[in-house]
């Protein structure tokens, strides 16, 4: 299957299924916002929960937060995203479509040049140089053509093209990749979703809906600190909403305008404290990454490290194998000024390998930069070393929808069955990892019109309820019901039959047939024993 008919066919079951419904859709959607349907909202709460719970329940050393997503714009000025979070952006100067300039693919071919044109029927002259990129292989009237184009639109009718000249130009990035049309020099155009709060709208009242969670985390670490009897090294941990006014959003909900983060700053000890307090600071080992206990003689480096392994080995957890992920270690001249390391881990999705995550060290610039704007110390008094010092950080940042996403992909699968007629069919299945999936059990009476059997299969959803999310179908043939639950990626099924009311033998009395949705194979089992077998595979 190719990626683009792959990528089609997840989308619509999206849609079908009740994982993904675009925005607004009655009133014809709103480009950048999605909404997840019924099964998608179990997806995201299990995912955020699993996140959740291996960052703060399982470990010591991590508390959450959950703060305000409207905070003090003082905030985004002391952060550096007034200033500097903008994307370069161009518009095409055929049909006014806005791309970001750092993400138009070179190109190369014959660029034509105009001086201007010329109305044929009224003799007007208009003269606004225009270019457009000839793709090798192209006749020339192509470009022609968008010139033309480019002219009616300022008035002119019977276009006549003036000063024609080309030259041959290479890798070139300016111009529109669809049509060949021109682009206009690149501009900033910062991200942020702007407000005002309160009734004036004035330059005072400007607010700014957060683009990320993690700036709340740094300006509550002091909060944090003392009422949590945390030491450094130890981290706060935030799942949230983060909103940016992304110039293109694409890639179904890969980039979108409203999305959430989990996110992770884990507070670390400067270099030279470390060393001051254990003689030397250990090295990154070369092969294989740190792993738990973590030691008092890590530096940031070794830090590093270990989050990102500790990340990958989070997304193992959830279905998510190493041959589905890639690192990507930036080069020194792509970091941000304060980075030391950023590590992306990346998903190859079917319209590319693309990020999930980044996992930076990022020195102390934020709680300096927090420390020099709000005039509120940020330092800690670390009573081992006896030194005062403003941590350092490392900051695992990962999107949730992105990560759905990644999931819904991973998961997705067809493959040819024979039913029990023997007749050859393709059966769509969503393999997600039952800790992830939204529906872990389906639940049969093989028959509805069969009060005990009805009665003893509410009593096992009633069993299993409590501890997961079951779903009870009674509806069409039972394999049309199973058929139902592989596509909602449903990992088990219990159909209660005659031989768990005893009419095949007493021997098979109180046993459901339970159904595995990857191998389709069926076993029986008492229902005494449904939730000592389900719990473990489904936490
Ligand atoms: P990109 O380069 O793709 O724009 P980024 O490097 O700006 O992403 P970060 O600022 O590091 O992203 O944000 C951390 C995480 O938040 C990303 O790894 C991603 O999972 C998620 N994220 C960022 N922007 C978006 C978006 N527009 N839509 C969905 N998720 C996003």
């Amino acid at each position: 299957m190719k990626p683009t008919e792959r990528m089609e066919k997840i989308v619509s079951l999206c849609k079908r299924r009740g994982f993904i419904f675009q925005s607004s859709e009655i009133y014809g959607g709103i480009n950048g916002f999605w909404d997840y349907g019924p099964l998608g909202a179990e997806l995201k709460r299990n995912v955020k929960e699993l996140w959740w719970k291996s960052m703060t329940k399982m470990r010591e050393d991590i508390v959450g937060l959950d703060a305000s997503i409207i905070m003090h714009p003082a905030i985004w000025k002391a952060s550096g995203h007034c200033d500097t979070f903008a994307d370069p952006m161009v518009d095409c100067l055929l049909t006014k479509k806005r791309l970001r300039a750092d993400q138009i693919e070179p190109q190369s071919g014959v660029a034509y040049f105009w001086s201007g044109a010329k109305d044929e029927a009224s003799g007007k002259e208009l003269c606004e140089p225009f270019s457009a990129l000839l793709a090798p292989g192209k006749p020339a009237e192509s470009a022609r053509k968008v010139a033309t184009q480019f002219y009616s639109q300022r008035g002119l009718q019977n276009v006549a093209l003036l000063g024609e000249r080309t030259e041959k130009v290479e890798n070139s990035t300016s111009y529109n990749p669809e049509n060949g049309a021109l682009l206009t020099e690149p501009r900033m155009f910062n991200l942020m979703f702007k407000s005002h709060a309160g009734p004036v709208e004035s330059e005072e009242n400007a607010v700014y809906l957060r683009p990320e969670t993690a700036q709340a985390i740094f300006v509550q670490f002091k909060n944090v600190l003392e009422t949590s009897r945390q030491k450094v090294p130890f981290g706060i941990a935030q799942i949230g909403k983060a909103f940016r006014n992304e110039i293109n959003p694409r890639n179904y909900t890969f980039r979108s305008r409203e999305f959430e983060q989990m996110e992770l700053e884990f507070f670390i000890k400067p270099d030279e404290v470390v060393e001051k307090q254990c003689g030397s600071v250990a090295s990154l080992p070369e092969n294989g990454a740190p792993t738990d206990p973590p030691q008092a003689n890590w530096g940031w480096e070794v830090w590093h490290g270990y989050w990102v392994e500790q990340r990958m080995r989070w997304y193992e957890s959830i279905g998510l194998t190493r041959d589905t992920l890639e690192q990507y270690w930036q080069k020194k001249e792509e970091l941000a000024h304060y980075a030391r390391a950023t590590v992306d881990i990346l998903y190859k999705f079917p319209f590319g390998t693309q990020e999930l995550e980044g996992i930076a060290a990022r020195g102390n610039f934020d709680l300096t930069q927090h420390q020099t704007h709000s005039g509120k110390s940020m330092e800690y008094f670390d009573q081992e070393a006896t030194a005062k010092y403003i941590p350092h950080v490392i900051e695992p940042s990962a999107g949730v929808d992105r990560l759905l996403l990644a999931l819904i992909c991973n998961a997705y699968a067809e493959e040819e069955v024979t039913d029990e007629k023997g007749k050859a069919e393709v059966r769509t299945v969503m393999r997600f990892h039952p800790r992830v999936a939204p529906i872990k059990v389906g639940i049969f009476p093989l028959l509805k019109n069969k009060p005990v059997l009805v009665e003893k299969a509410i009593a096992v959803r009633d069993l299993l309820r409590p501890f997961m999310n079951v779903f009870y179908d009674d509806a069409g043939a039972i394999g049309r019901r199973y058929r139902r639950q592989d596509e909602a990626g449903t990992p088990f099924g219990v159909t209660i039959d005659f031989d768990t009311i005893g009419e095949n033998g007493p021997e098979l009395e109180g046993t459901v047939t339970l159904r595995h949705r990857d191998s389709m194979k069926q076993e029986r089992v008492k229902i005494s024993d449904l939730l000592s077998i389900l719990l473990p595979q489904v936490q």
